[in-house]
């Protein structure tokens, strides 16, 4: 069994869509490889219903304008892919869709209200428009399939907008459910429900969560993620043009270049696979044949020391200093403590090893949250003038190198060091995990370009 996804990228129109049905039809006509597949919804979809979400919100009739467009663009697309006499009862289930999405947004123009519940249940239509117009698009070429809403096999917590998967239920659910049902299934990426049957969703990009829970959950021999980039490369190819894509990589490395900002996949999605070592593979849609990159547990051998440099382009660092913190347990704990109670994402830390000053580093929409609390946190020693002012600089990019084999090579810091160095490029705080596997780089916001092009000249030759 192997589980397939194909992003929104991959199914952007119907020409795009076509062809995605050309791979699966490959692989089903075959018949030597069981798989279902999991969808995104199509691009630029979840983004549009969030914005509408938010324009109703505001009681901005502009709301229904878009919500007409939208639904124009969805059978525009279902009648492209499908002939007049067979598309009947594809136009049943879209318009039953379309009034409920239609409800709830009037609801929200009514009571002016959005609440993150409501918005998870809006963007869910996303996928179920794409899942259902998809898979009623295969049923008609002929592959055996049916439509999967994954919200009633996913079940997790009630964090809206990010929820936590509870894995004991949700594998035993799905497990049950393709005991029974045998046939291809055309499953829903991104969207799950609480044990109240809200719906939730899994984190932006999670798609590619969905695909690893279900894989994991099958025991699928491969997960694969289509998408537009052949595989992981060495640096996103917006900002890096000799950014090249690699055969392999480990789950950890992935990992690391994903929660720093390498989109290409969610970084969540390597837990499950890499509990069941199922390998992953990233494969292009637009370029089918080539092999992609795989995610695996080691690898044999690796031509790179570094594998790929990634960034986080907008970010801010909060700096607590002074001469109280020196040598006093249990400032740092009492800092992260403090920050985690709100929910505070800490991406960074760096301190400097006089203990003189912690340096966090942020989204740039928690800073002025997380020195309110640091403050709030640390009244009495800043009365005291043992810690002085937090402060925040912003317009900052991290930037992290990564590969497992840096940790037994040594002078790649000074190699990155150097190479910034030369090109008179800042460095603002440095942290490396004890893992060995990062060295991440706060710098100017402006300088971030260059940075991530004379460090990969540097450090990935081919
Ligand atoms: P999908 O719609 O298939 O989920 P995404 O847009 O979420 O696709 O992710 C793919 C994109 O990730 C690519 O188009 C590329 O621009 C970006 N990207 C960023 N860093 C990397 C990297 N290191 N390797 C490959 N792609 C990357
Ligand atoms: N449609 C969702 C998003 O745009 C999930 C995904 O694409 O993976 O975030
Ligand atoms: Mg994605």
């Amino acid at each position: 069994m192997r589980i397939l996804k194909f992003g929104g990228s991959s199914v952007g129109n119907a020409e795009r869509i076509n062809n995605v049905i050309g791979i699966l039809q490959k692989y089903y006509i075959s018949k030597k490889i069981k798989f279902s597949v999991v969808f995104s919804a199509f691009q630029g979809v979840t983004d549009k219903l969030i914005e509408i979400g938010k324009l109703a919100f505001k009681r901005n009739l502009q709301y229904s304008l878009e919500l007409n467009s939208l639904i124009e663009h969805h059978f525009k697309i279902a009648s492209q892919l499908n002939n007049k006499e067979k598309i009947s009862p594809l136009t049943k289930k879209l318009n039953k869709l379309f009034g409920e999405l239609k409800e709830v947004v009037n609801g929200v123009y009514l009571v002016k209200e959005l609440t993150p519940r409501t918005l998870d249940y809006i963007v869910s239509f996303g996928e179920k428009l794409s899942c259902t117009i998809i898979g009623e698009t295969m049923l008609n070429r002929g592959i055996d399939c049916e439509i999967l809403f994954a919200d009633k096999l996913i079940k997790t917590d009630n964090n809206f907008g990010s929820a936590r998967v509870d894995f004991r239920v949700t594998n035993k659910k799905i497990i049950n459910y393709f005991n029974k049902h045998r046939k291809l299934q055309v499953i829903t990426g991104f969207i799950s429900s609480t044990s109240k049957n809200e719906i939730t969703t899994l984190g932006r990009g999670g798609s590619d969560y969905t695909a690893s829970i279900f894989g994991a959950a099958l025991n699928a021999e491969l997960i694969e993620i289509w998408t537009d980039v052949d595989g992981i490369l060495t640096a996103d190819p917006r900002k890096v043009k000799d950014a090249f894509s690699l055969e392999s990589v480990t789950y950890e490395e992935a990992m690391e270049l994903s929660h720093f900002g390498a989109k290409v996949i969610y970084p969540p999605t390597m837990l499950p696979a890499l509990q069941k070592k199922i390998k992953i593979v990233i494969k292009n849609t637009f370029n089918p044949d080539f092999p992609g990159t795989y995610i695996l547990e080691k690898e044999k051998s690796s031509k790179f020391t570094v594998k790929g440099i990634s960034s986080i382009d907008d970010i801010a660092l909060v700096q607590v200093q002074g001469g109280g913190m020196i040598g006093v347990s249990g400032i740092a704990a009492r800092l992260f403590g403090a920050l985690a109670r709100y929910n505070i994402n800490i991406i960074l830390i760096s301190q400097a090893s006089s203990e003189h000053s912690i340096c966090l580093a942020v989204l740039p929409k928690h800073a002025e949250e997380a020195k309110k609390i640091i403050e709030e946190e640390f009244r009495l020693e800043i009365l005291d003038g043992k810690i002085g002012k937090v402060e925040i600089e912003k317009n900052l990019s991290i930037i992290a190198v990564v590969g497992e084999n840096m940790r037994n090579t040594p002078g790649i810091a000074g190699k990155v060091f150097g190479a910034l160095g030369k090109n008179k490029i800042n460095i603002i705080a440095i942290a490396q995990g004890s893992s060995e596997l990062n060295i991440s780089l706060v710098i100017n916001k402006n300088n971030l370009t260059d940075a991530l092009n004379v460090l990969h000249k540097e450090l990935l030759k081919r």
